[in-house]
């Protein structure tokens, strides 16, 4: 086993062997609910079946873009369905935005720029679907 520590956060990047790989282990106790690590993914896309079912999400960090009381109704097809405590969802529908050349949303304007700025400015379809539509 080879080990690099986790820069004092509590963890190390362990590798086992070759079969096993590498993995995350706890070199403290922690407490419930602590986080332990985050990240930026790489690569990130919504899964197809969900996309198929109308879940929204931002597309940038895959926040969902409806509230937990819009998925029950949505999932239930229930429009009168209402949920307890709806103040401690975090989905805030006031920040949501849209990309400025196609329907692509995201959770916030800071999600949208930084999208922007890394891969969607190569990837926006704003300017085909534009071009398509005067062609037909
Ligand atoms: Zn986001
Ligand atoms: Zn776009």
């Amino acid at each position: 086993m080879s080990s690099g520590d986790g820069g004092g956060q509590g963890f190390a990047v362990v590798t086992v062997d070759d079969d096993v790989g590498r993995g995350l282990f706890a070199t403290r106790t922690f407490s419930s609910g602590e986080t332990i690590l985050t990240e930026t993914p790489v690569v990130s896309c919504q899964h197809a079946w969900n996309a198929s079912y109308g879940y929204s999400a931002c597309h940038l960090c895959l926040a969902p873009l409806e509230t937990a009381e819009q998925n029950a109704r949505r999932l239930s097809d229930n429009p009168g369905i209402l949920l307890p405590n709806s103040e401690c969802c975090q989905t805030r529908p006031n920040f949501h935005v849209e990309c400025e050349s196609c329907p692509v949303k995201y959770c916030s304007d800071q999600c949208r720029r930084e999208a922007w700025d890394r891969f969607h400015k190569t990837l926006c379809y704003g300017g085909c679907v534009a071009s398509r539509s005067k062609r037909f």
